[in-house]
């Protein structure tokens, strides 16, 4: 039995296969410690309507403030967890953050919800609505209808009857879902009516091209015409030309985020820039001549 214990033994040892598992705890390690030292920060990308020019709310988005790398954007770190409980801890850090943030911006009199990703992993804890729970009780003032969810298709698609009893049980409590970077994902159509989400985000593929006669155009036009159908608000994501901002209106689509409006920043940026395009809304609709 030694024999085969040491045989085992030896095969976990096997040195391509301990690189990466040795690879993959030093990042976990790496990620936990950020939390615990306060390295993550949410900046947030303002969302708008382009036709009444309202501040429609804004997205939470992770950044790592990195030692040495600098700025770092989820994309460089977050697949890493993907699937990990520290994914769950640093979605229930986010959650907590943005409800933070709400309390502070209403008491300075700034009201626009802000809307939180959420992970597949993160959104299939058992006690996901009781955490969730206990957390806006840490926050009285803050009405839950001001924080949204984003959840992605495919993670929205994968568990689908335990996701709508979750957005279901959300929505009592008034925090509304929305699908994010939706018609990259497999199922799209059939499930749609399925998935209690308020909200579509059209995938910033399908914006970034819709200037020419594209498919991404068509895609565009069938996307909306079946959000209209189901009676879902609807958003495209990366609006990077403002010259589209027409487009999109003429295509029934009024709400919008992307550079072309505002990069993500930090929360301290967040009232001076909506208190400007507050400002250059009212003098576009000529409250001022
Ligand atoms: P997402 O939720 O689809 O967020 C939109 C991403 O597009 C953001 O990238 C944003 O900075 C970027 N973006 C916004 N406007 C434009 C534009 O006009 N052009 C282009 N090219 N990009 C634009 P970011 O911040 O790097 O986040 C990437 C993804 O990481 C997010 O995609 C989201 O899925 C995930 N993520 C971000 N923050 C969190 C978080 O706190 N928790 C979880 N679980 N996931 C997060
Ligand atoms: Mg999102
Ligand atoms: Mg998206
Ligand atoms: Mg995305």
């Amino acid at each position: 039995a030694a024999k085969l214990a040491g045989k085992n033994i030896f095969r976990f040892f096997d040195p391509a296969h301990d690189r990466s598992i040795r690879g993959f705890h030093e990042n976990i390690a790496c990620l936990s410690e950020a939390l615990t030292e306060h390295e993550f920060e949410l900046y947030y990308q303002p969302k708008v309507n382009l036709a009444s020019r309202e501040v429609v709310g804004f997205e939470a988005l992770i950044r790592w403030n990195h030692p040495e790398k600098g700025v770092l954007t989820p994309g460089h770190f977050l697949p890493d967890i993907e699937g990990n409980m520290l994914m769950v801890e640093i979605g229930a850090w986010t959650i907590r953050q943005s409800l933070m943030q709400l309390e502070h911006w209403q008491r300075s009199g700034l009201y626009a919800p802000i809307s939180v990703n959420i992970s597949a992993i993160h959104l299939q804890q058992k006690n996901f609505m009781d955490a969730l729970e206990a957390i806006l009780l840490d926050f009285p003032s803050v009405e839950p209808k001001y924080l949204e969810f984003e959840v992605l298709e495919t993670s929205a698609i994968e568990n689908i009857e335990q996701v709508q009893l979750i957005i279901r049980h959300c929505n009592d409590l008034g925090i509304g879902f929305a699908i994010d970077d939706f018609g990259t994902g497999y199922a799209s159509l059939s499930y749609l009516r399925n998935i209690p989400a308020k909200t579509i985000k059209i995938d910033q593929s399908f914006v970034k091209n819709m200037g020419d006669e594209s498919e991404d155009r068509l895609i565009l036009v069938g996307v909306i015409g079946l959000a209209k159908a189901f009676r879902k608000s609807i958003i495209a994501e990366g609006l990077e030309d403002m010259q589209y901002a027409n487009l999109l209106l003429e295509l029934g689509c009024e709400c919008a985020q992307g550079y072309g409006i505002a990069y993500p920043m930090r929360a301290e940026d967040i009232p001076a820039w909506t208190e400007e395009w507050r400002s250059e809304a009212l003098l576009a609709h000529g409250y001022f001549n």
